[in-house]
């Protein structure tokens, strides 16, 4: 295993690191840097600069109209933006439904939707989590009844990230109740304009608004947006979990995040402290020892050796790490990184603030992501999920 970089794949980093300081927005990198709020207009700009170059979907194939990288390009391309504070790219349409509409969708499909998700045109949200139904997937109740050619959709989603964005929404939807549960639900495309959709939004404890509830109340969906086949979903949203789980570890925003918490740690003049500096040295061990295990996975693909089953490892000790930076950036800033205010995590915000204007957004920061470790599967549940499949 060789976890070092070939002279071309350098010259790779070297092209996107030119291309990415070029063609990002300051004020968006700035925002980033800063862990401002970032609006929809900020969050579609980056992903439609990504699509005119035909990188909104980074990790497609040719075939598909992607670039075709290897895993080691497709993980350059993702550190160097990071690193450079460019926005996390909404997963929904290009990491998660875009892979299940190759794998298992239609031609017809493919041309109808790949191309909005490339471009950055098309918001798409997940449904898949129902109250009741989130470790417990298969339990999902939301119904889909055909009739003729179309399906009448009934039920609630919940959950549903940024969900007031969306132009589409890909569902699992309960259309047997024969059998076990898995065999019952069927994986359903909706255009979220459809009548007889209401998005209601929840507002998590860092103030934002950042998930929905999704109701459908007898909406009619054309049975042609069924993927694959009726009662196989349970397939493919486990194929796109796989993805969602590999996306969350965030290494390299874990990498940019740790220099931030130097930075504030330093002016605040905590890093003389011995004791605060090993706080942070371990941090960074573990930082360090996560990379070296995606390197690890990305050396195995790179010799064809199918690496999904750490997955779960990836997204334990990812969110983890996430949850523990915004704990030390707390830390570092002490009293002056309490105070929450809203409007603080607007660019450019002058209002009254106690201490450093880097402290305002600490506090929310830290609310939002306790989210880490729930989402894309609990951490509890990958527990389980490792034992079973790595540890035997
Ligand atoms: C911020 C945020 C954004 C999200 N975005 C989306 C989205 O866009 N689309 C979507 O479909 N879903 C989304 N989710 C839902 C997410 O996938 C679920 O919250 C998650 O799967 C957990 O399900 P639950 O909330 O129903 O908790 P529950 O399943 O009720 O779990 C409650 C607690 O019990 C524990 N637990 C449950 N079962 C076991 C077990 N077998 N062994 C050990 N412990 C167990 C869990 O770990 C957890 O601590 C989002 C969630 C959050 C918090």
């Amino acid at each position: 295993m060789d976890l070092n970089f070939t002279p071309e794949e350098q010259a790779f980093r070297q092209q996107i690191r030119g291309w990415v300081a070029e063609n990002l927005p300051k004020d968006i990198s700035h925002k980033v840097h800063n862990a401002l709020r970032l609006s929809k207009d900020d969050l579609q700009r980056w992903a439609k600069i990504l699509g005119k170059q035909g990188w909104h979907g980074w990790a497609w194939p040719t075939q598909f109209g992607g670039p075709g990288w290897n895993a080691i390009q497709r993980h350059l391309f993702e550190e160097e933006c990071a690193l450079a504070g460019a926005p996390r790219v909404v997963p929904f349409g290009p990491v998660m439904v875009a892979p299940v509409i190759m794998a298992f969708g239609s031609p017809e499909q493919q041309k109808r939707h790949l191309p909005g998700i490339m471009s950055g045109d098309v918001w798409w949200s997940q449904g898949y989590s129902e109250p009741g139904s989130g470790s417990d997937l298969a339990s999902v109740k939301c119904r889909a009844e055909r009739r003729g050619d179309y399906y009448v959709v009934n039920g609630q989603k919940t959950w549903t990230t940024l969900g007031q964005y969306g132009d589409w929404i890909f569902c699992l939807v309960r259309t047997s109740t024969e059998g076990k549960p898995q065999t019952g639900i069927s994986f359903l495309l909706i255009d979220m304009k459809s009548p007889g959709i209401t998005v209601r939004p929840i507002i998590t404890m860092d103030g934002e608004h950042e998930v929905n509830e999704v109701w459908f109340d007898n909406v009619e969906v054309p049975a042609d947006n069924l993927v694959g086949e009726e009662n196989k979903g349970w397939t493919y949203a486990k194929y796109l979990l796989a993805h969602e789980r590999t996306n969350i570890a965030d290494v390299n925003r874990s990498k940019r995040e740790l220099e931030r918490l130097k930075r504030i740690a330093k002016a605040e003049k905590v890093y003389d402290d011995v004791r605060f500096r090993d706080e942070i040295a371990k941090l960074e061990v573990d930082i360090v020892a996560l990379e070296m295990m995606v390197l690890r996975v990305l050396s195995g693909e790179k010799s064809g050796k199918q690496s999904l089953d750490v997955a779960g490892l990836l997204k334990i000790r990812g969110s983890e790490i996430q949850q523990r930076l915004t704990e030390l950036l707390m830390l570092a800033a002490g009293p002056f990184s309490v105070p929450f205010i809203h409007d603080a995590m607007e660019a450019g915000w002058q209002g009254d603030h106690v201490g450093a204007a880097y402290c305002a957004p600490l506090a929310a920061t830290y609310f939002n992501v306790r989210k880490t470790t729930i989402y894309g599967g609990s951490n509890e549940v990958q527990r389980n999920i490792v034992a079973q499949t790595v540890l035997g």
